[in-house]
């Protein structure tokens, strides 16, 4: 412990908030963690169904995810058996009408040329426009003097009709949790240079083998106890005060058991329930009108025996033909205990939603037999559709962040919202806890 140890609540214990209890704990600090719910994870969590030990949604990591990576070891996670790596792909079933785009372990960017050179299902001019992307991109050092719309991006780079339908637009709507035509050109290409554009292992997709609760949060709570702090579930933040000399929070009915006095606090919820709680945060009415965007995960279960030919594939989706899956991946092939669990991913969901949780899992089953060919995929043995109506911030153009420094002493703010390069992932989380913790405590 530091001589200027100080005593820190970080409230909300999903990924951002627990990054920044991590990070508190680590530099010496007296850190109390309060979690509103009964576990830790936030949106990136464990959930049990039937007896399944599922997630609230089927989630991906990039090896670009450079802070999640530094503290999910610091937590004491193999990373390698946590995480099933493979390389940068966009695999659609041999007989959908997609293509076959596999990154070679080559270093970069040979890798890339290597799979645009050896992709399946792709014209000559499909190809040659993915390479003057990559490389107009790369020669404007990935940035835009004024932030427009993915699509116009797309544009304005020439971009084929399918190289559109079968790489971009399921890239974008993956990252970015916003269709193209209302998502920001900049951020996308903030994730593209980090991915596509860096070294070869920065455009791994790393898919978790573990449940989401066990790939960081549970970890990370145990880190922070063994550091010293307290972990808190069941305790929502009611209200937050400042004093002459730090922070109160006040938890239940404000009885002197809950109420914390505390030099200073993390605010680590979504924007709207920091905006409640934080009366004199100069950003509290820009937090308070972000929009959101849904993300469905419909899983399915077939006999154990059912295996794809690969841990996932890209799917294509079309409104029209009630197909609304984009990404599938088998869950067996990652965990033994999931043999034949398919988890079938419906990012910025909103119209497919609105179909019926049984409607559309219906829909989603007969989508997978008709693109693998497989009829018996028509007929799960059991279904569950998990939506998560806020899962994202909606990634707009020009889209203002808070940052993480309120302009209040000792004050800071965490969570996948906060201004940065990234669009609401774990990493953007992380990288905002691990930021506030340092503004903070550092
Ligand atoms: C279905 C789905 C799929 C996704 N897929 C991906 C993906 O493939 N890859 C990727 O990188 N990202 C993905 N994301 C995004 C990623 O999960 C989020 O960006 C990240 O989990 C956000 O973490 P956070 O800590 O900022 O916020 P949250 O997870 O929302 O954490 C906030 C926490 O604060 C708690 N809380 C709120 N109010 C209080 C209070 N008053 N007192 C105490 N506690 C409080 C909440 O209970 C919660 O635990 C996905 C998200 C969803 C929902």
């Amino acid at each position: 412990m530091t001589s200027a140890a100080q005593k820190i609540a970080v409230v909300g214990a999903g990924w951002a908030g627990c990054a920044a209890a991590v990070e508190l704990v680590r530099i010496g600090h007296h850190v109390t963690l309060y979690e509103a719910t009964r576990h830790p994870g936030g949106r990136a969590r464990r959930v049990v169904v039937d007896g399944k030990t599922l997630d609230n949604g089927q989630h991906i990591l990039l090896g670009a995810y450079t802070e999640t990576l530094r503290l999910m070891r610091i937590v004491g996670i193999d990373i390698d058996q946590a995480m099933l790596r493979l390389p940068l792909q966009m695999r659609y079933p041999e007989h959908s009408g997609g293509m076959d785009f596999i990154a070679p372990r080559l270093p970069a960017p040979l890798h890339l040329l290597a799979a645009l050179w050896r992709a399946k299902g792709l014209a000559k001019e499909d190809k040659l426009a993915l390479a003057r992307f990559s490389t107009t991109a790369r020669w404007m050092g990935w940035r835009l003097n004024t932030d427009c719309t993915v699509t116009e991006l797309l544009d304005r780079f020439d971009q084929t009709d399918r190289i559109v339908r079968l790489m971009w637009r399921p890239l974008c709507i993956a990252a970015l949790n916003t269709p193209p035509e209302r998502a920001s050109a900049q951020v996308f290409l903030n994730v593209l240079r980090d991915s596509l554009g860096a070294r070869r292992a920065a455009s791994d997709m790393l898919i978790p083998r573990v449940d989401l609760t066990a790939l960081f949060p549970e970890c990370a709570a145990a880190f922070i106890e063994r550091r010293g702090g307290v972990v808190r579930y069941g305790a929502a933040v009611k209200a937050v005060a400042r004093t002459e000399s730090g922070w109160l929070t006040r938890t239940g009915n404000g009885t002197p058991d809950e109420t914390g006095a505390f030099d200073a606090i993390v605010v680590a919820t979504q924007p709207g329930q920091a905006a409640g709680l934080l009366e004199d945060w100069p950003d509290k009415n820009s937090a308070a009108a972000f929009g959101y965007e849904p993300i469905t995960t419909c899983y399915l279960q077939y006999a154990p025996g059912m295996r794809l030919a690969h841990p996932f594939f890209a799917l294509i989706d079309n409104a029209d033909e009630n197909a609304w899956g984009q990404f599938v991946f088998d869950r067996g092939q990652l965990d033994k205990n999931q043999a034949g669990l398919l988890s079938v991913v419906i990012s910025a969901s909103t119209e497919a939603i609105a179909l019926g949780r049984e409607a559309l899992a219906a829909a989603v089953a007969s989508q997978l037999a008709t693109a693998f060919r497989l009829p018996e995929l028509e007929h799960p043995e059991w279904v569950k559709v998990i939506s998560e109506k806020r899962a994202t911030f909606s990634c707009a153009p020009g889209l203002v962040r808070p940052e993480n420094a309120t302009g209040l002493d000792g004050l800071a703010i965490a969570g996948d919202y906060t201004s940065g390069d990234y669009p609401a992932t774990l990493e953007s989380a992380i990288r905002s806890g691990v930021k506030a913790a340092q503004l903070i405590g550092g």
